[in-house]
């Protein structure tokens, strides 16, 4: 599904990812985590070529990442994002906010488009909200409907960049519910999290970075158990 080999990126003289190499297969959910600075949002931003890269490959669903622009604008019709601070529209209503890419980017009509809003919106349990602004939404809510609105678009892989981290403790939960369900219905999923306790859950891999590079890749069960890096041991026992 993902499919990235000798990633290397700088922004200008700083080297912020370093042979990066990481397969992603269809169905599996692999989380990131690593300290703040470590390149996690630069790397999954690459994916869908929010950030563009100087060396290596990025395959996503069997297309090759180029500069041009038709391929890129293929590639993120594949590819689902869901970012920290929601980045929904503010002066679009939610259900708005699901329609506006399906109907300008993949012009479906509307009736369509609203339709199948709705439809995600009812799977995060929001649909009540729909005519309301994001601004008349709590951080959870709006949050669920990120990541409707990204589903919206039936994205083949999910890339999550801390979606829990600029929310209070109490929404954290309806937050990384909705996640849970999306990986239990074979959802591709790319996190970065420091929810270890989702990571444990439903995670196939976990993997730690360290000054753009990965450090290490693994399980969950031996990556919280018997970490082989002291980088990763110091870094666990941080935040646990
Ligand atoms: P965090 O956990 O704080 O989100 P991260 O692991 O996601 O950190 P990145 O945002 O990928 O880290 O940033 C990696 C490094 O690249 C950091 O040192 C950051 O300062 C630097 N960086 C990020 N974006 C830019 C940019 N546009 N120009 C220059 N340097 C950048
Ligand atoms: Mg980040």
């Amino acid at each position: 599904m993902i499919d990235i080999s000798g990633l290397n990126k700088w922004y200008g003289d700083f080297h912020v990812l370093r042979d990066i190499d990481l397969t992603v297969g269809r169905g599996e959910r692999i989380v990131i985590c690593g300290p703040s600075g470590s390149g996690k949002s630069t790397l999954i931003r690459c994916i869908n070529h929010l950030e563009e890269h100087q060396q290596g490959d990025i395959i996503v669903d069997g297309m090759h990442m180029t500069e041009d622009v038709k391929r890129i604008e293929q590639i993120r019709r594949h590819v689902g994002m869901v970012f920290q601070h929601f980045n929904l529209f503010p002066h679009l209503s939610v259900l708005d906010n699901c329609c506006i890419a399906q109907t300008w980017v993949q012009r479906r009509p509307r009736r369509e488009a609203e339709a199948t809003a709705m439809e995600y919106l009812e799977r995060v349990q929001i649909a009540d909200q729909a005519h309301k602004y994001p601004g008349q939404l709590s951080g959870g809510q709006q949050q669920r409907v990120a990541i409707a609105r990204a589903l919206c678009l039936k994205p083949e892989v999910m890339l999550f960049d801390e979606p829990t981290s600029a929310l209070d403790p109490e929404m954290i939960k309806e937050v990384l519910d909705v996640m849970i369900e999306l990986a239990q219905d074979g959802m591709t999923m790319l996190c970065v999290t420091h929810e270890m306790g989702f990571a444990r859950t439903v995670a196939d891999r976990v993997i730690f970075m360290d000054q753009g590079q990965i450090i290490e890749e693994a399980p969950p069960t031996t990556f919280f158990n018997s970490p082989r890096s002291e980088r990763t041991r110091l870094f666990l026992s941080q935040i646990l």
